[in-house]
């Protein structure tokens, strides 16, 4: 994610002082229970065994903490957009909402410096304005993920702060958008919001997603589009087939995703893009990153969903059973077969504001794309 000056400078404090002195519970190596969702998962052999030698770990995997709560107050919403996975995985639960208190606990309890509000539509949240009041109350920043259509609506439950971004949600043009979320109209609406939203003195960017159909001049096109509006920032990130969406038609495999983003600098030299230059640099293909999801948790009606937004394979009461029980070692590329074509921001976004595999430019280059 991008963030004004101010901000990256208190994340950049946060990280050193957790680099510093990382809490030293949050470190330690769990085994995967033999019982564990997954049965085919790829354990990693330990050095000597079968002739194998084991991977060094880079030193920051064993540093572990939060950066971004994906907090998630409720799961139903306006639409069916045909990636989503959250309306299907939480089909059982999709009429429940989290208390208000509840959410502000985990806020606390988490202590992560940004706090992305996501669902299902977090705008069909009752007390949504009180929420992101509550969550600013205690200095964080807030991205608020959104499809759009209720911005205008609900905009005067909210007051214009700079921690505070609304995230539309918007997979191209208005003829692919609609296709995308299923719905005539959606495209025109959220426009609308964000103009409604710009107009009030507020912070807005906007959160594509890119599907193996998706066509990146057409993107190129959106931005262009949006220009005018004076949105604040663009994110994108490659779609992901996890379990709970089975369609793998519509998601891409690593190569397919290094082939989509492989003339992303052009993008990112025109256009304010949200992301890391390092974490573009690894959808091109160009570096190589390990997933660091602990460093964006989620919460939900069920408790803190492990190991990451997408795969769940337990979900656990508190922070810290997240934290202390979730075998972080087994999950990634090359460990678990699920983990194999994911490269999405919340898994490694984390680890490229973390200095993972970092270069010698990578300093000059953050400090560039800080000042844009
Ligand atoms: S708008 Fe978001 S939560 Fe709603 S169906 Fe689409 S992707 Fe899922
Ligand atoms: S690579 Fe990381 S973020 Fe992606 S599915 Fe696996 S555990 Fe989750």
């Amino acid at each position: 994610m991008k963030f004004p000056l101010s901000m990256t400078a208190g994340l950049a404090g946060y990280i050193l002082k957790n680099k510093m002195r990382p809490r030293p519970e949050w470190q330690k190596t769990v085994a995967p229970p033999a019982d564990a969702a997954n049965p085919f998962r790829i354990l990693p052999a330990r050095a000597g065994e079968n002739g194998a030698e084991r991977r060094q770990p880079h030193p920051m995997i064993n540093k572990r903490f939060p950066i971004v709560l994906m907090l998630e107050p409720l799961h139903a919403c306006n639409l069916t957009c045909t990636g989503c996975g959250r309306i299907r995985e939480y089909e059982s639960t999709i009429t429940e909402r989290l208390p208000l208190e509840e959410c502000l606990w985990a806020v606390d309890e988490c202590g992560a410096p940004v706090v992305s509000i996501c669902g299902g539509e977090p705008m069909m949240y009752p007390q949504i304005g009180e929420l992101v009041a509550g969550i600013l109350e205690r200095n964080r920043h807030i991205y608020l993920c959104t499809n759009g259509m209720f911005i205008k609506k609900r905009l005067h439950e909210f007051r214009p702060d700079k921690r505070f971004y609304f995230n539309v949600h918007l997979d191209g043009m208005e003829k692919t958008h609609d296709i995308c979320v299923e719905k005539e109209g959606v495209f025109r609406e959220a426009i609308a919001g964000i103009k409604a939203a710009k107009k009030a003195g507020f912070m807005v960017c906007t959160n594509t997603t890119i599907y193996k159909e998706t066509d990146m001049k057409e993107i190129e096109a959106l931005f262009e589009y949006l220009e005018p509006l004076d949105v604040d920032g663009h994110q994108l990130s490659p779609a992901y087939g996890y379990s709970a969406v089975n369609d793998r038609e519509i998601f891409m495999t690593r190569d397919d995703i290094h082939e989509k983003f492989k003339d992303v600098d052009s993008l990112f030299k025109r256009f304010r893009l949200n992301q890391t230059p390092m974490y573009l640099e690894f959808l091109k293909g160009d570096r190589d990153l390990p997933c660091t999801a602990w460093g964006n948790p989620t919460y939900n009606i069920k408790g803190w969903k492990g190991p990451c937004y997408l795969i769940t394979d337990a979900h656990y009461k508190t922070f810290e059973a997240l934290m202390t029980q979730t075998p972080w070692e087994s999950y990634g590329h090359g460990h678990d077969p699920r983990c194999e074509h994911c490269m999405v921001h919340c898994g490694y976004e984390p680890s490229a504001a973390l200095g993972i595999n970092a270069k010698l430019a990578d300093s000059f280059k953050m400090l560039t794309w800080a000042l844009r």
